[in-house]
């Protein structure tokens, strides 16, 4: 904790005492400058009346003493106008000084109190506040106040409240996403398992089928095995990529080179599709650092998309490029477009648009989720649009640099 010394509370320790022995001494000074006002007034009063008295005794004097009647009232007017106050004994200084100490340890006391409230109630709201944040009132704030250390413990109070808020919360996500994911693998393995057993009954009943309808239902009882066998594989993939459970192998990749390999793989698809595809690009060569399987099976996921959902329209476009360090990588694909309100949960897992689910498309709703978790474990980001211009998946990598090292 950094903090200068005139922000340190013991500075205002200090601060708040010397204060305190300021006010007492000043207001010591004013209660004994006060009674000694008093007691000359009260000692005066008492003079005067000497005064009138010995001026009677001369007056009287005077009469019968003419003679010595100058001599007599000097010495009666100086004795008059020298009043004569006695020193105080030693008892009374005594008294004196005890007193002006009890009077200051009350007034030190007093001043010192009345100046640290403040200070003192903001120590009772801190307690408050660990009282309240111990007892799981984890919105509780404490108000900051000045800089000194315990506005620092305060500030770092309410620091650690919202990290445990943020946990707890994540601890609840993440278990209702636990439970989601629960249900949604057992929804998507139970419709082709059912398919497949229901199927296989039929079989098993060889009186009723012709080889034909037996060797049909075979078939589909096979393809949706396979579909169960890639849910399953891609559920693998999902949660090994998701929750950081995968090695990576970095590799320098020149991407110009690796997008056509890519492209070259998918022509027996293309061909089947009917549809017709362009890779483009006005690069020579441009290099990232990834994991080559990693990297194709995001790419992969996005090209098989494109060609699954955009059989309607009749080409798919590759592009590649880059701008400001970055690497870019498209993919579009025409036909039916995305509605704008799925386009933010498109990368959910299991996510699939209204009709995709019930088509002959046969996805499991995790090839997105899949290309995103690759792209993000490479550092990169992943985004869609769609609309009259096509569906455009973009992946954006960063470039390396001349000189970089794999590390
Ligand atoms: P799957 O294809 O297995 O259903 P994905 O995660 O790959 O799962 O895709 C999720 C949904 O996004 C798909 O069901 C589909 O509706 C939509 N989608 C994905 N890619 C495209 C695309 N290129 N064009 C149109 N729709 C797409």
């Amino acid at each position: 904790m950094k903090n200068s010394i005139f922000r340190s509370f013991r500075f205002e320790i200090v601060l708040y005492s010397l204060l305190s022995l300021v006010y007492t001494l000043l207001t010591e000074a004013a209660l004994f400058f006060g009674v000694y006002l008093v007691y000359q007034i009260l000692n005066n009063d008492d003079v005067n009346a000497k005064m009138q008295q010995s001026e009677n005794i001369g007056s009287n004097l005077m009469n019968n003493l003419n003679s010595i009647n100058n001599l007599a009232n000097n010495n009666i007017q100086n004795r008059i106008m020298e009043p004569k106050i006695q020193p105080p004994g030693k008892g009374l200084i005594a008294v004196i000084i005890i007193t002006a100490i009890i009077i200051g340890l009350v007034l030190f006391t007093t001043y010192f109190l009345l100046l640290t409230k403040k200070f003192a109630s903001y120590l009772e709201d801190i307690a408050e506040g660990i009282t309240k944040i111990a007892a799981g009132n984890f919105d509780t704030r404490i108000y900051i106040k000045n800089e000194d250390e315990f506005a620092f413990i305060a500030s770092k109070l309410n620091t650690m409240a919202d990290d445990i808020k943020q946990l707890i919360e994540n601890d609840r996500k993440s278990e209702y996403t636990k439970n989601e994911l629960i249900t949604s693998v057992a929804h998507d393995l139970r419709t082709p398992l059912t398919s497949i057993i229901g199927y296989l009954e039929l079989v098993s009943d060889q009186n009723k089928l012709n080889s034909d309808t037996r060797q049909r239902y075979i078939e589909i009882a096979y393809n949706k095995s396979k579909r169960l066998e890639k849910l399953i594989e891609d559920l693998f993939a999902y949660t090994k990529f998701s929750f950081g459970e995968v090695t990576m192998d970095f590799s320098e990749i020149d991407m110009v080179k690796f997008i056509n390999q890519l492209v070259d793989e998918f022509y027996p698809s293309f061909q089947e599709s009917g549809l017709e595809y362009d890779f483009s690009t006005n690069l020579h060569s441009v290099h990232v650092v990834a994991d080559g399987n990693l990297l194709a099976r995001a790419f992969a996921n996005l090209i098989s998309n494109a060609i699954k959902y955009g059989k309607d329209g009749k080409s798919v476009n590759i592009k590649l490029g880059k701008e400001n360090g970055k690497v870019i990588v498209s993919v579009t694909n025409y036909g039916r477009l995305i509605p704008e309100k799925d386009l933010l949960n498109i990368f959910e897992r299991f996510f699939r648009v209204e009709g995709s689910r019930s088509s002959e498309t046969g996805g499991t709703g995790l090839g997105l989720a899949i290309a995103k978790s690759i792209i993000v474990m490479h550092g990169g980001t992943i985004g869609v649009k769609s609309d009259f211009d096509g569906t455009v998946f973009e992946v954006v990598l960063d470039e390396k640099k001349e000189g970089n090292d794999i590390t």
